[in-house]
């Protein structure tokens, strides 16, 4: 029946449905990616609109349903859409999809390395709260400053956990993720910066001269912020600190 392990909580009510696909505002020349097409609620609307449908699907059984009643403009991929390298599938510049849940923080660190020009995803009300949350909050996380540093993100609406089958625990929330033509700091690797966020989120509740003095051997005089927290530094705290230690290594 419904595979809990693969989040697969499906959309059942159209408006819903109809209203991501508009947010997408689809125009005839787009190819847009899909992740988890699942019974195709989302993917014969877009179809209906896009040049092109990419949908990328895990489950065997869903693939082998969707693949007798999806038109021709849908290419459907049975594949883990972790796994799949996006750079050899057909240029792609949108992507809406209801995504899985349990893949929620790979898949999107995932899209925000591809050139894209808007995306349109459905998320866990808790997890899009993360990834608009700001410095000294709860939410504010590595995944806070990865979204905030590539893309304008803006939660459009929420969706109530009714509008699924089965009901999830929690409501959801639709996210328009607008990549950045810039990034609003200037760093100078994007790998360490990354790599330092998380090493950093990791012990959030740590001064940074307590996780940090395990990797470097640093000087206070050197490196700003070494008695605050990560959760106490904006984005672009994070970034001045780690285009140091970069400099220093
Ligand atoms: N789009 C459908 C909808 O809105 O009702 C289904 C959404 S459901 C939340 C997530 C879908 O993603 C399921 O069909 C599930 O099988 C699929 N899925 C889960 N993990 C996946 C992965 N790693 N790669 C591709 N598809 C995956």
């Amino acid at each position: 029946m419904f595979k809990k392990k693969l989040g697969q909580n499906f959309l059942t009510d159209k408006n819903i449905a109809k209203r991501e696909v508009n947010y997408a505002e689809i125009k005839k020349d787009d190819v847009v990616l899909e992740i988890g097409p699942g019974n195709g609620i989302l993917t014969t609307l877009l179809a209906e609109k896009a040049k092109k449908v990419i949908a990328i699907e895990i489950d065997n059984k869903l693939v082998d349903k969707l693949s007798k009643v999806l038109p021709d403009n849908v290419d459907l991929i049975h594949a883990d859409a972790l796994k799949v390298d996006f750079e050899k599938l057909t240029r792609f510049n949108k992507i809406v999809s209801n995504l899985p849940f349990q893949i929620s923080s790979p898949i999107t660190f995932k899209i925000l390395k591809y050139d894209f020009t808007c995306a349109l995803l459905i998320y866990q009300k808790e997890f899009a709260d993360r990834m608009i949350a700001i410095p000294d909050s709860k939410q504010y996380s590595r995944l806070s400053v990865g979204v905030y540093y590539k893309a304008n993100c803006e939660v459009i609406e929420t969706v109530s956990k009714t509008c699924f089958k089965p009901q999830p625990k929690v409501d959801s929330c639709i996210v328009k993720l607008i990549p950045r033509e810039t990034p609003p700091f200037f760093i100078n690797d994007e790998t360490f910066f990354f790599e330092l966020t998380k090493q950093l989120f990791n012990q959030r509740r740590k001064k940074i001269k307590n996780t940090l003095s395990k990797i470097y051997k640093i000087k206070s005089e050197d490196v700003p912020f070494l008695d605050n927290r990560v959760e106490d530094l904006s984005p672009e705290q994070i970034g001045k600190l780690c285009n140091i230690l970069f400099d220093l290594r």
